[in-house]
């Protein structure tokens, strides 16, 4: 497909709400065009004004400021060339899979004896052949998203616009549907000449788009851009990709220290192994939270103590926990949250998993624990083999401690488990998705 071909531009779009005092500008001097052929991923923390952008472009509101141009014409009221499909997709109860998907096409005016028949074909291409008279109650989430994909694709828009289409889904759900979305799009099966989905999910977005953009708030603006050159389908094991997930999350973790330092040296390397701070990971998540929703950008600790009602030692642990993670900074007795700490405080369940998966692989004493996994037999250890390790670095009781935490952390990231019974840590099995072949 050519890649020159813009769809939609939006030159130097300001987007403004509120009134009087309480105006403030949500959107930026936005410039983006999307081509014909791209995949295009907007990626960015809750408030920076990815929404306010897909109504823009699917003329659902028209900006403050600026221009929307689509296939080089100003953009005129509703955008007849898009559709968006939503987190979760809001199904007519009463109406059967088949009546769902016909519902957009009669909206279009589609004559009825087409309708059927198309309405079958993408009930089909979505995979819900057989369930073409069941109601939307007899169908589970994932089955639910498929019928919204459906009744988008069944208009065969020109420009498709995602908004989190995978987060409410659980995870072999959204693999199996990424999947299928990637092999229509990349195999030229649907009409549709663009997509454009916004994101918190970063393998998501490594793994679908041809670019990632990424937008920072107050205000909400682009910061960054990103062209990702690897073929379908991508091997998320491969050196190339997980060096593109690094470099999307250097992005958003801003600037922080250096990581070395910050981070510390592995058992039994030469330097300091540093540990991890006690901590609960809802408390974390509550911090992160709190401080994303409230609208100033530095909070002094002191008063954030308060805020959150925990002791000053709890706090501390806190606040090391974010900064080892790349989730926040402290600066002048100011706690500062990065992009990346936004990002995880508005994702979904399994994006905030993956995410804390990805942080704490880069942490020595964590990415020490792994090697020492995979390299074992059967990928599995005794808690009492590791806890030795352990005591050549830190007196015993704190051995104990730590070895709790890294076996929390990495629960919580599906990296590891522990058999309670046994005594035996070991490796995670990673689930058996089915991805675009
Ligand atoms: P995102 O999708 O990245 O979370 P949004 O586009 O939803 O961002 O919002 C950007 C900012 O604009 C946020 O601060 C949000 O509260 C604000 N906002 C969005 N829509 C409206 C609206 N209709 N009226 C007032 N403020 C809004």
């Amino acid at each position: 497909m050519a890649k020159d071909h813009a769809i939609v531009e939006l030159q130097h779009v300001y987007q403004m709400y509120g009134r009087g005092e309480r105006r403030f500008t949500a959107v930026q001097d936005v410039n983006l065009t999307v081509r014909e052929g791209e995949f295009v991923v907007l990626l960015g923390p809750s408030g920076c004004g990815k929404s306010t952008l897909l109504r823009i472009i699917t003329g659902l509101q028209s900006p403050s400021e600026g221009t929307v141009l689509y296939r080089g014409e100003p953009l005129r009221g509703v955008n007849p060339h898009a559709t968006i499909v939503f987190q979760t997709f809001a199904l007519f109860p009463w109406l059967t899979v088949l009546e769902n998907v016909e519902v957009a096409l009669k909206a279009k005016g589609v004559p009825a004896k087409l309708r059927v028949a198309r309405a079958l074909d993408w009930i089909d291409v979505v995979g819900l052949d057989g369930f073409e008279m069941a109601y939307p109650r007899e169908l589970s989430g994932g089955m639910r998203q498929k019928v919204g994909f459906a009744r988008a694709m069944a208009v065969e828009p020109e420009l498709l616009c995602l908004d989190e289409p995978f987060s409410a889904l659980d995870v072999l759900s959204a693999e199996s549907l990424r999947g299928e979305l990637l092999e229509l799009w990349v195999g030229g099966k649907i009409p549709t000449k663009a997509i454009l989905m916004v994101t918190h999910n970063i393998d998501e977005a490594v793994y679908l788009a041809d670019r990632i953009v990424v937008m920072e708030k107050n205000p909400g603006r682009i910061v960054n851009e990103l062209q990702i050159g690897l073929p379908h389908p991508r091997q998320r094991k491969s050196p190339e990709y997980l060096r593109i997930v690094d470099q999307v999350y250097a992005l958003l973790v801003g600037q922080t220290q250096p990581e070395a330092i910050e981070l510390g040296s592995a058992p039994g390397e030469p330097g300091r192994t540093r540990s991890l701070p006690a901590i609960r990971i809802g408390d974390l998540a509550g911090l992160l939270e709190h401080v994303a929703e409230s609208a100033k950008p530095a909070h002094d600790v002191y008063v954030l103590k308060d805020e959150l009602g925990v002791d000053d030692d709890y706090l501390f642990r806190l606040i090391d926990a974010a900064e080892m993670l790349g989730f926040g900074t402290v600066s002048q007795g100011d706690f500062i949250i990065t992009p990346l700490g936004e990002t995880f405080a508005a994702a979904s369940i399994l994006a905030r998993k993956e995410i804390f998966a990805t942080r704490i692989s880069r942490i020595p004493i964590f990415r020490w624990l792994m090697g020492l996994l995979k390299a074992a037999e059967g990928n599995e250890l005794e808690r009492e083999v590791i806890l030795r390790a352990l005591e050549l670095e830190f007196p015993p009781e704190e051995a104990e401690r730590q070895l709790d935490i890294i076996i929390e952390w990495g629960r919580y990231a599906e990296l590891l488990s522990y058999d309670d019974d046994r005594e035996v840590i070991f490796l995670e099995r990673a689930p058996a998705v089915k991805t675009a072949a």
